[in-house]
């Protein structure tokens, strides 16, 4: 049998003591792929990146081989806010995201749409691309990708639909964006994944709005909130309401090989993403045994 391509697999991993020890918790651990925050996701103002630590970062990744390596954008940007103070300083932190992205040599910028708060979705979702745009004029992005995560649709965020994805990204054809699929996020917002055939009709619905091709992330959850519940809480894999079965069926998929599949489950114990590293490397071993 020919080897089929597998996807590469990793977690979101913690940068306390500095960048680089997310990529060393990801070779502890046997990953391939890293989920990381440039900065604190909390605040404002992040501090610049030295020349230092930019270096330590690109030589501890040439040493691990960790690929691909997925920022994760700050909590506090909101792209899609109708509110101006907010949506200027959103543009800057989201520039600044673009910036540290490029000067680490990352793969990916992850980004939720927003939300509207006030603003209908339409006006929501043009604010958006316009806010991409803006923020990413001049730069020359090369082979850096900002992904488009779908949300779960909590209060008035965007992006819930694939529909929302695909109008922000025809909006914006000169950043050639991409997108990140939250198992957790769709099932809550309504892509019921827990069936063959439910699973077939998400991924019929994103290779229309956005192809298949462009997903180059999966943030491989398990949902603690209900289908359809809108509410957002990420879950330990096989424990949650989509299900081990369910989530087997995602990571053996051949729609989604080529992308990275990165845990965000909870971290409160110690070796809780190592066991949900294990799982998931089961699910993806198990197809081609
Ligand atoms: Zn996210
Ligand atoms: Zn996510």
């Amino acid at each position: 049998m020919s080897q089929a391509t597998l996807p590469r697999i990793g977690f979101h991993a913690p940068i306390a003591g500095g960048l680089q020890n997310a990529l060393l918790k990801a070779r502890s651990l046997n990953a391939d792929a890293v989920q990381m925050f440039s900065r604190n996701p909390r605040g404002w103002v992040a501090k610049p990146l030295g020349l230092e630590e930019i270096e330590r970062f690109r030589s501890v990744r040439a040493e691990t081989g960790i690929s691909p390596v997925v920022i994760h954008c700050n909590y506090l940007v909101n792209l899609a806010a109708a509110d101006e103070t907010i949506r200027e300083k959103s543009r800057a932190s989201f520039r600044e995201e673009v910036e540290r992205g490029l000067a680490l040599g990352a793969d990916y910028l992850v980004v939720h749409p927003g939300s509207a708060r006030g603003a209908c979705e339409r006006d929501a979702i043009q604010t958006c691309a316009e806010s991409l745009r803006v923020a990413c004029r001049g730069l020359e992005l090369n082979g850096f990708r900002i992904l488009l995560e779908n949300t779960a649709g909590q209060g008035e965020c965007i992006g819930h639909r694939f529909e929302h994805l695909r109008e922000i990204i025809e909006r914006c054809p000169e950043l050639h964006l991409g997108v990140c699929l939250d198992t957790a996020h769709a099932f809550t917002a309504g892509y019921d994944i827990r069936d063959e055939d439910g699973l077939t009709a998400a991924f019929e619905s994103l290779e229309r709005n956005v192809g298949l091709e462009n997903v180059r992330a999966v943030h491989f959850n398990d949902s603690k909130a209900d289908y359809n519940s809108r509410v957002d809480r990420h879950w330990h894999i096989g424990l949650g309401h989509i299900g081990s079965e369910a989530l087997r069926r995602v990571a053996s998929h051949r729609a989604l090989s080529h992308a990275a599949f990165l845990l965000e489950t909870p971290q409160d114990e110690l070796g809780e993403d190592a066991r949900n590293l294990e799982v998931l490397r089961s699910f993806i071993q198990k197809e081609t045994a």
